[in-house]
């Protein structure tokens, strides 16, 4: 095959990772056909191989690795950059996510003469805040849009932002985009930050003791408007501003351009999980974190009698984001017009992505 264009996917195994792995390789995907190159730390997991794509296994926070193994891929058109590591401190943050980034665009920028467009993908922190200055400052007020100035603060985004101006011009005609999603509902057992499928080993614990499915939240999460980012979603809207000219050179929000309420999502998680609808549970607030916290040896229960796919339920419950997103008791909406005006149309319809995304863990036998 004569491939139009070349990606580098940096993260293929994650949330987003994982839908552009899907994605890229169809053969009606836009810009395409499109050859792929697929970067992470660990080994190739079962639920990846099926993507045709190269898979290369190498840490981007090691500059010397990233050099030795991104250097040689001279035919790269399109970097995808959906990756991060989390830290407790977000100067900490800042210095390792910027390296990163720095790595590979220095080791693929100089070396591939072909390259047209880079597409990294931030998030809402950047109207917000970090996660350790959650509540603590004054967030820019919702609808964010993407004009709003920045935060007076750290935040890994904005280095990261610096980063790719600045290394942009190192080639001539290069072009870029940024991403900012709200909360992400995708399909990755490898993620960071993954609400569903976090969600999924609650209900699926909950299922196991004969306990009601509580909601462990702010009455403003449950009762408030909330707006999320499909992972298919964001792909092709990565995608779109990689191949339309009329995108390049902008940051743009991406979220399913639908609202909705947590406690209509809740009935959804409850009836998949044939569990008893606890509901929300008051101002005293539940935290997944603490109850989750000694129901590990419960997990493994489950996966030996379901016979899932093998997990510990700390790679698989992301307790610490469950209970900071849906803790917020500010709410948090952005706006999709830039998008629009700039030719991306695509949507989703929440609670039907939220559905399907529990569908994809239970079929791939993570969750019973
Ligand atoms: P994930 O956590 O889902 O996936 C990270 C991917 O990168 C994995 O494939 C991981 O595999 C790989 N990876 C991690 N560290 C390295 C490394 N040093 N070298 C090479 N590969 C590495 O990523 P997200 O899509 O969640 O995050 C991308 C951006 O999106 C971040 O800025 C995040 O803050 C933002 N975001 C995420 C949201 C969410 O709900 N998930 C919401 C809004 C924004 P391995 O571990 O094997 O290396």
């Amino acid at each position: 095959t004569k491939f139009q264009s070349v990606g580098l996917l940096v993260g293929v195994t994650g949330i987003v990772g994982n839908s552009l792995a899907e994605i890229l390789p169809l053969s009606d995907t836009p810009g395409g056909p499109w050859k792929v190159y697929g970067v992470a730390r660990r080994p190739c997991p079962s639920w990846n191989v099926d993507h045709p794509i190269h898979y290369i296994q190498c840490d981007v926070s090691d500059s010397q690795q990233t050099r030795d193994k991104l250097s040689e891929l001279n035919d790269i058109t399109h970097i995808f950059y959906v990756t991060w590591i989390n830290k407790p401190t977000e100067a900490e943050n800042c210095d390792v996510n910027g390296r990163m980034l720095r790595n590979v665009l220095e080791a693929v920028i100089p070396n591939a003469p072909n390259l047209q467009h880079i597409c990294l993908q931030t998030g809402r922190k950047h109207y917000v805040g970090s996660f350790e200055l959650l509540g603590k400052i004054q967030p820019h007020e919702p609808p964010y849009h993407e004009d709003l100035p920045r935060l007076n603060l750290p935040c890994f985004y904005y280095t990261q932002e610096d980063i790719l101006l600045e290394e942009v011009q190192k080639k001539e005609g290069l072009t870029w985009s940024v991403h900012r999603p709200s909360v992400i509902f995708g399909f990755s057992p490898y993620s960071l930050m993954n609400i569903v499928g976090s969600l999924c080993a609650y209900a699926a614990i909950c299922k196991y003791e004969g306990m009601p499915l509580r909601f462990p939240g702010s009455r403003a999460v449950w009762e408030g408007f909330w707006d999320v980012s499909d992972a298919d979603l964001i792909a092709e809207h990565e995608i779109w501003a990689a191949v339309d000219p009329f995108a390049k050179n902008e940051a743009y929000n991406c979220s399913n351009g639908d609202v909705f309420k947590w406690k209509d999502l809740w009935e959804v998680l409850v009836e998949k999980f044939e569990l008893e609808n606890g509901g929300f549970n008051g101002e005293s607030r539940l935290t997944t974190g603490e109850m989750m916290k000694d129901k590990g040896p419960v997990w493994d229960e489950i996966v030996r009698e379901n016979g899932l796919v093998p997990t510990k339920l700390e790679e698989i419950g992301g307790w610490w984001f469950v209970d900071a997103t849906l803790g917020i008791i500010d709410s948090s909406l952005d706006s999709m017009n830039k998008s629009k005006e700039h030719g991306f149309l695509g949507f989703r319809n929440s609670k039907t992505s939220f559905s399907s995304w529990i569908d994809k863990m239970k079929s791939y036998r993570f969750v019973p």
